[in-house]
């Protein structure tokens, strides 16, 4: 079957493609070391970064589209050889929408220590609703990859898993979610190990890490009321 594009799916190109500009900004990359993908809505096709591609030459029409097996649908080159882990994570977790991964320095410095990273900031307790937890060593080229990824973050608040002796993945309901989690990840591990160098960091209590997030996820941000006021 010859696959026909839609305006779905190239917007879907263009947003995942722009994305990656996003990874270069907030300095969560080196060389062509992360990537991006995204499911465009309602279907069961992902877009991902095409593999070994630099940032720089990166163009809507280099996507890869996929199918949630890997089939390559449109694109003239490989994807990311981290896309079967993307896959994983959108066939068993049908309520994700983008996949990011990276090896942010500061986030993979708690990888290579296999720690989690403890809530002691409140903003912590509103992006993640707790700790950034662990998932397992596993070697890349398997599906070990995207179900420590399911396994750690099913039934967790935290959008991001820190892969042991690896990196960063995470999640969201669109691509651009789940960009924001990788950048928030990177930027609360640094603070988190700046704060280890100087002593022991005081933990949240859990009733309030629970009111923080009930507030940032519900309640922060413009409301539809507030057009009125
Ligand atoms: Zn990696």
């Amino acid at each position: 079957m010859i696959f026909k594009t839609t305006p779905a799916v190239e917007e879907m190109k263009e947003r995942v493609c722009s994305l990656h500009t996003e990874l270069l900004r907030w300095g969560l990359v080196t060389w062509t070391s992360g990537n991006v993908s995204g499911r465009v809505p309602g279907t069961d096709l992902i877009v991902i970064k095409p593999s070994g591609v630099s940032y720089d030459d990166l163009t809507p029409d280099l996507m890869v589209v996929t199918d949630l097996e890997g089939k390559v649908l449109a694109g003239d080159l490989a994807p990311s050889s981290d896309a079967e882990s993307h896959n994983v994570v959108y066939q068993r977790m049908p309520e994700v929408g983008g996949v990011v991964h990276t090896h942010s320095p500061y986030a993979t410095a708690w990888a290579a220590r296999a720690e989690p990273i403890p809530c002691v900031l409140t903003a912590m307790a509103d992006e993640f609703g707790g700790e950034i937890p662990l998932g397992p060593f596993a070697l890349i080229g398997s599906d070990a990859i995207g179900k420590g990824i399911v396994d750690t973050l099913s039934g967790h608040r935290s959008p991001a898993v820190i892969m042991q002796n690896h990196g960063v993945f995470t999640i969201g309901k669109d691509p651009k979610a789940a960009v924001k989690a990788a950048v928030m990840a990177e930027d609360v591990a640094r603070t988190v190990h700046f704060a280890r160098q100087l002593g022991e960091p005081v933990p949240i209590a859990q009733e309030h890490i629970d009111s923080l997030y009930d507030r940032y996820q519900n309640v922060y941000g413009q409301q539809p009321s507030s057009k009125e006021q």
